[in-house]
């Protein structure tokens, strides 16, 4: 498949090019210290990563440690009140751990682990990452120092207790908001210093050259398996399938199984509130070209040019940007972007854990939303939906704020 000059068949030999970009998204933009530290990364991923004995490893981990292949499910029930369109879900909630980052933390950390790093550094929003890179951090047996905002660390103790219990360090960042922010320049300033015996692993496909890549290309099973699962299912592929869109990163591996087919493709950022600025975080639909993080991308920015406040009841999805392929394939009009508002997320939480048995995060009931949406649209057809976490973590937040329906 071919559009504006981009051919997807060769699609993932091009994008991104050696330094990063995706078109004109993405590069590197950091200090000079930490562009040395992120060219030993780009470095030994290409190196190490492509070896034989690194692929059969993270296969082996894959199946035995993180329980995939996940099956993908057809919404039976669900399917059938909307009308003739066909609902399914690749359920990266019967991941280990009930989410889709650990597949490319435990990638990262096998490359550090190759690198002969010692420690791993992150930082973590709502926790979700931090949980993530734990895991992965004690499956390899390697320090891991978490870098977390005290208003977050006061907001999310559940996942606190959950990165202490894995034995990692969580580390105070108390300056300016102490949220996200903060803690993404601490653990920055950090690495800076320690980058000889630690690596650095970004929660998304977001930040410097390779990150973007890299974990895209962790992520990218999600869709080989749901390409290949659907069609043994039913004999041919989905007509559209759906992906929501924080960093987006359980979208840019599940959209990289079919970018080269005849399927419609549709990455759903949160509408929160409403459209003004603060109430979203809805970044490719209403923002502009601009860098932050060490990237060029479509971001929200405030009056001043700097990164805007933005809301979600989906602490996973409010993030100011989007990783700069998502950018790329919303230019090239690959991917359509468009929103789905909280009421009607939360009307999807509630759909699919009583006609289906599965509670999703809040954060995958934005898809499941918009899924519901395209079968009431359509008259026929097929819609294959990434179910990227499963709900357990937002149960205290829906009881109190929506009560049991
Ligand atoms: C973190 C998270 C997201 C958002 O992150 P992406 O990088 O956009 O995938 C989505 N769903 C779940 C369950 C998450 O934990």
């Amino acid at each position: 498949m071919k559009l504006n000059n981009v051919d997807f068949e060769t699609y993932f030999r091009n994008y991104p090019n050696k330094e990063g970009y995706f078109g004109k998204y993405g590069g590197s933009y950091i200090p000079e210290n930490l562009q040395n530290a992120m060219n030993e990364i780009t470095e030994a991923y290409f190196t190490i990563c492509q070896s034989r004995q690194f692929i059969a490893e993270l296969r082996r981990i894959r199946k035995e440690f993180q329980g995939r292949p996940t099956p993908v499910s057809h919404l039976e029930r669900l399917s059938n009140k909307l009308g003739s369109v066909q609902l399914y879900v690749k359920r990266e909630d019967l991941n280990h751990t009930g989410a889709h980052k650990l597949n490319h933390c435990m990638g990262e950390v096998l490359l550090a682990k190759y690198m002969g790093k010692k420690k791993v550094i992150a930082e973590t929003g709502a926790g979700q990452h931090g949980v993530a890179m734990a895991t992965a951090a004690a499956y390899f047996g390697m320090e891991c120092d978490i870098y977390m905002g005290s208003v977050d660390i006061k907001k999310q103790a559940p996942n606190v207790a959950r990165m202490k219990i894995l034995g990692a360090n969580v580390v105070e960042v108390t300056h300016g908001l102490a949220t996200l922010k903060e803690a993404v320049d601490s653990a920055f300033e950090a690495y800076a210093k320690e980058y000889k015996d630690a690596i650095y692993c970004i929660g998304s496909v977001v930040g410097p050259h390779p990150f973007p890549m890299m974990v895209r290309d962790f992520q990218h099973v999600v869709g080989e398996e749901a390409r290949e699962q659907f069609i043994e299912m039913t004999g041919h592929l989905p007509d559209a399938i759906v992906a929501c869109v924080g960093g987006g990163s359980n979208a840019a591996g599940f959209f990289s199984g079919f970018l080269n087919d005849p399927v419609d493709i549709y990455g759903i950022e949160p509408l929160g509130r409403g459209t003004a600025l603060g109430d979203h975080a809805a970044s490719l639909q209403y923002g502009t070209e601009g860098v932050m993080h060490g990237f060029n991308s479509i971001m929200l920015k405030d009056e001043n040019g700097d990164p805007a406040p933005v809301y979600s009841v989906a602490s996973g999805l409010d993030y100011p940007s989007s990783g700069p392929e998502h950018a790329f394939l919303h230019d090239l009009g690959r991917v359509k972007y468009d929103v789905i508002n909280d009421d009607d997320t939360i009307d999807a939480f509630f759909a699919l854990s009583r006609m289906e048995g599965i509670i999703p995060a809040i954060e995958s009931a934005h898809a499941v939303a918009y899924g519901i949406k395209l079968a009431e649209r359509m008259d026929h057809g097929s819609v294959l939906i990434n179910l990227s976490g499963r709900g357990d973590k937002d149960m205290d937040y829906i009881i109190e704020k929506y009560g049991i329906r």
